[in-house]
C-alpha cells in the first residue's frame, strides 16, 4: 500500500473590514481569498519529505506537483483532511480546471482521535503530548502568516519548516495508534495485518455470531483485533426429535 500523508497551510482572506468586532464580510469587500500557499507530503515508511510552495515554480505549479503524487497514492493519512485539507485541495484544482485526485482511502487521524478517545482537545499537538512524542514547530502566530503573504524570506523558512514537521509528527502519531483506527484500507494481501501488514499474530478468544464462532486474532506488530474470514467448524447440537 502506497499511503501518502500530507498537510496544507493556508493564507487568511484579505478583506475590507469596518470594526474589530461581528463583522458581515460582503463579497466587494474582500481584496484577497483564502488559499493554499504551502504543502508538505510523504510516503508512509520512507524517509524524504517533499514540499511545494506558491512563491516556488521551479518545477511547475505547486499544486499540480501535489496532484500528480496523490494520483499514486492508494490511501491519504492527513489531520482533518476529511473536514477541511482534502476540499482545500479540491478547491484548488478546481480553480485551476485540474481534475479530481484518483481516488483513494483516506486515514484521517483526527476522526479515529474523536472517535477513540476523549482529550481535552483533540488537536493534533494534544494528541503528540499525550504519546510523549516530538510536536509541532513554533510558529509564533499570526506574525508567521503575515510575514509570508508579504513574502518574507525568514517567515516562508519558518513556514516550509513548521509546515514539514507536522507531517512527520502526524506520521508519527499513525505510527503509534495504527492498532485504534477501524477499517484501515488493505491491499487485499492474504494472511497480513490489514492495519500494518505484519504477519505476527496471536490467536485470542474468538468472535461469536448468531450462526458462527470465528477465530480471533491480535496483530502483536499494532494491536489490532481481526476474525478468521471463515467461520470454524461447531459440533452441531444433536437434534431432538420430540
Ligand atoms: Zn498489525
Amino acid at each position: 500500500m502506497k499511503i501518502l500523508c500530507y498537510d496544507l497551510e493556508t493564507q487568511p482572506t484579505l478583506a475590507y473590514v469596518w470594526s474589530a468586532w461581528k463583522q458581515n464580510v460582503a463579497p466587494i469587500q474582500v481584496v484577497d481569498h483564502g488559499k493554499v500557499i504551502t504543502w508538505s507530503a510523504k510516503w508512509v515508511g520512507e524517509k524524504k519529505i517533499y514540499f511545494g510552495a506558491e512563491w516556488d515554480m521551479k518545477e511547475g505549479d505547486f499544486i499540480e506537483r501535489l496532484h500528480s503524487m496523490m494520483d499514486e497514492a492508494d490511501a491519504v493519512l492527513t489531520y482533518n483532511g476529511d473536514g477541511f485539507d482534502q476540499k482545500v485541495l479540491n478547491t484548488e484544482l478546481m480553480k485551476r480546471r485540474l481534475p479530481p485526485c484518483a481516488p483513494a482511502k483516506s486515514i484521517d487521524m483526527y476522526k479515529v482521535v474523536k472517535q477513540r478517545f476523549r482529550l481535552f482537545h483533540s488537536r493534533m499537538e494534544t494528541v503528540a503530548e499525550a504519546l510523549g512524542l516530538e510536536g509541532k514547530t513554533e510558529t509564533g502566530g499570526f506574525e508567521l502568516w503575515k510575514g509570508v503573504m508579504e513574502g518574507d524570506k525568514k517567515a516562508r523558512n519558518l513556514m516550509e519548516k513548521y509546515n514539514k514537521q507536522d507531517i512527520v509528527v502526524l506520521e508519527n502519531i499513525y505510527h503509534e495508534l495504527k492498532g485504534w483506527i477501524k477499517n484501515h484500507p488493505t491491499d487485499g494481501s492474504v494472511g497480513a495485518c490489514p492495519n500494518c501488514g505484519g504477519h505476527h499474530f496471536q490467536r485470542r478468544g474468538v468472535h461469536r455470531t448468531k450462526v458462527n464462532v470465528y477465530q480471533r486474532y491480535q496483530c502483536q506488530d499494532c494491536g489490532s483485533w481481526h476474525r478468521e474470514r471463515l467461520a470454524e467448524k461447531v459440533d452441531k447440537p444433536h437434534k431432538v426429535s420430540l
